[in-house]
């Protein structure tokens, strides 16, 4: 007789990763155009290819009734969308018994005056907060039409709200690459982690990336001489590798996309608002999600199967190269409509 095997619970894909892990990108607009995210022109999507808030919504259910335990809003800024607060808590309201394990937000602070004591009540306890430099000219610089101020007075509010606030900062080769020993410092001295980026060629943001990029093990070993980085095996489910910088008990995370590949334990796959599923952030293979999400002859065990057969072509990897000879970049798209 055959025996039956058992399906795996939840989603695995090819490689035996399990994906639990969905980043969801709400928005492709911004109030700001960071240097190494958009160029300053950008053209943003007709409203109809968006995905409502409410389909965004279905969506995240069916994968949270796959098993999906995470779930990280970004964008393009994704406190800037309208009305993006009914959709914060509706995934809130799915925590803990609903499936949901966490719910956090990356955000570039602007809003967070307004907005970070909704958070809370909505059941989110753990933001990011992109700034790449604590210097007033260089954020005007860095970001193009933002003022530190208002990122600042964001983060405070989000402390004062109970947030735990990790910084993201973006590590750009003659821009803020003198800086890290006083983020370090700041950071410690307000209670907040750090995470420092390298720069990804996604999207053509009209310049040459080859001028910005920093590896970060170069940011690592000039730390090293300020401060005792001790290696930790601290992990949110993201790629970031952490240290615990012994002189402020804080955690400092390196991204390093171009340094050190870290396809190998994924467990995530980011949509874009436009409800296309890419497996990989470095590559263009994706599944469409909008068109099923607007027949009406689609119920939610299709939805379900759409998810699965989306898992089961995630890639084992992506190939980032940013060097002189290739000006290209790896993928097309920007950050703003895939999500950091
Ligand atoms: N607007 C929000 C923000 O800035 O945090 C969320 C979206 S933003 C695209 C998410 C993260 O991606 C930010 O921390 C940003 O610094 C990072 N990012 C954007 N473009 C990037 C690139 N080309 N390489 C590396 N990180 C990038
Ligand atoms: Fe906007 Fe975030 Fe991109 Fe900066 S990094 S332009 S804040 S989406």
């Amino acid at each position: 007789m055959q025996s039956l095997v058992p399906l795996p619970a939840g989603l695995v894909d090819p490689f035996g990763r399990t994906v639990s892990y969905l980043r969801v990108s709400v928005t492709d607009r911004c109030d700001l155009r960071c240097v190494y995210c958009m160029a300053e022109d950008m053209t943003f999507l007709p409203k109809k290819e968006i995905l409502t808030l409410e389909e965004i919504d279905r969506l995240c259910g069916a994968f949270i009734a796959l098993g999906t335990d995470k779930i990280r809003l970004t964008g393009g800024e994704p406190l800037v969308r309208k009305g993006v607060m009914t959709l914060v808590r509706s995934l809130g309201a799915r925590l803990n018994a609903g499936g949901l394990r966490e719910l956090t937000v990356t955000t570039n602070g602007t809003q967070l005056v307004k907005m970070a004591d909704d958070l809370v009540a909505a059941g989110v306890r753990r933001i990011n907060v992109s700034l790449d430099t604590l210097d007033p000219a260089v954020f005007a610089a860095v970001t193009r039409w933002g003022k530190i101020e208002q990122t600042l007075d964001g983060i405070f509010a989000a402390r004062a709200a109970g947030l735990a606030i990790k910084i993201n900062a973006v590590a750009l080769k003659g821009v803020n690459e003198n800086e890290f020993d006083r983020m370090v410092a700041w950071c410690g001295e307000h209670g907040f982690d750090l995470c420092l980026i390298e720069t990804m060629p996604l999207g053509d943001i009209g310049g040459d990336r080859t001028d910005q990029y920093l590896p970060l093990s170069l940011v690592r070993s000039r730390l090293r001489q300020s401060w005792t980085l001790e290696d930790s095996d601290y992990r949110t489910g993201g790629p970031a590798r952490y240290a615990t910088v012994k002189e402020t008990g804080r955690r400092i995370g390196f991204i390093t996309p171009m340094t050190h590949n870290f396809c190998e334990s994924c467990n995530r796959v980011r949509l874009t608002c436009t409800g296309t599923l890419f497996m990989c952030l470095g590559q263009d293979d994706a599944a469409e999600f909008r068109q099923l999400l607007r027949d009406p002859s689609v119920d939610d065990a299709g939805l379900a199967q759409a998810i699965r057969d989306a898992i089961a072509r995630k890639p084992k990897g992506h190939d980032f190269v940013i060097d002189r000879r290739r000006k290209a970049p790896a993928v097309a798209r920007h950050m703003s409509m895939t999500g950091g």
